[in-house]
């Protein structure tokens, strides 16, 4: 399947335990992610999944891709902020966040309006709250009911 992930407060915020940065993403100065990201992704990639970036931020898919990489866990493609306007938006669609359009089959994140969307415009999600600390289970255990 193709799964993708939300940055900012699923894998990216000061509000849970962050993962500590191994020497080369210190070096090039990424952002911290998450603690349970490395070993989540790394399980989803021993399953065959592919793991796609799916943000509304602006920041560059270069960095993006950086970031992850710097981790050890290379994302297969990153849609941000701009690629999502160009795609979706100005195709008159008024929606956060459009999975289908970039064939992903499930999304992940920590906004109920992402949930809304999916649920109105017919694309699965699952919803990780920012206080989950054992949210690398969450998903993982909601995964299997897919
Ligand atoms: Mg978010």
């Amino acid at each position: 399947m193709k799964i993708s992930f939300d940055l900012d407060d699923t894998m990216i915020s000061t509000r849970f335990h962050l993962e500590k940065r191994p020497f080369f993403a210190k070096m090039v100065g990424t952002e911290k992610l998450r603690s349970g990201t490395i070993a989540l992704f790394k399980t989803l990639k021993a399953q065959k999944h592919k793991i796609y970036i799916y943000t509304t931020s602006y920041r560059s898919v270069y960095k993006i891709k950086l970031m992850f990489l710097a981790h050890g866990i290379p994302v297969d493609f990153v849609i941000n902020q701009q690629m999502h306007e160009k795609r979706i938006r100005n195709k008159g669609k008024s929606i956060s966040k459009f999975p289908p359009e970039f064939s992903i089959d499930v999304h992940i994140d920590d906004s109920a309006g992402v949930e809304t969307e999916g649920k109105k415009f017919g694309f699965k999600t699952i919803i990780v709250s920012v206080s989950d600390k054992d949210w690398v289970n969450t998903v993982l255990k909601k995964m299997d009911e897919f």
